[in-house]
């Protein structure tokens, strides 16, 4: 494969990116059963999955370290309005993840928190291409 690696920060917003499509994708399907619309994490309201208004891949531990930005537990569709004019509206997100995970994993979540990961150019480029893939596989 070829692999000419653009600067660390253009490789981890590529990640990202690829991994918020892959979320919103994921949700979508579990939770409408379609392709475009999925319901928020937080506040339980249907938003377009893609596109103009649609809803983002939400936190729920804030900050966005390399520990907790790419993960698939901590990470839900969550509209415009919670994960931003409500900053995570995180009294939601956090009701909703313990009657999903429990007690034990939201305690395991909030301990990455303040934990650090260095995330090479390479490695962020394999994550890309990881949920890529990922993606395709859903669709
Ligand atoms: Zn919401």
């Amino acid at each position: 494969m070829e692999l000419k690696l653009k600067g660390i920060k253009t490789e981890k917003k590529k990640a990202w990116t690829a991994f918020s499509a892959f979320i919103r994708m994921r949700d979508a399907l579990k939770t409408t059963g379609t392709r475009t619309e999925a319901v928020c994490y937080s506040c339980g309201k249907t938003y377009p999955a893609f596109g103009v208004g649609c809803g983002q891949a939400g936190h729920l531990i804030p900050g966005r370290g390399n520990s907790v930005l790419i993960d698939e537990i901590g990470v839900n569709f969550q509209c415009y309005n919670c994960n931003i004019n409500l900053k995570g509206n995180w009294v939601g997100y956090e009701r909703h993840f313990l009657q999903e995970h429990g007690q034990k994993k939201l305690d395991e979540m909030k301990a990455k928190k303040g934990q650090s990961e260095r995330i090479t150019a390479y490695e962020w480029r394999q994550i890309a291409e990881k949920y890529k893939q990922k993606l395709k596989e859903l669709v």
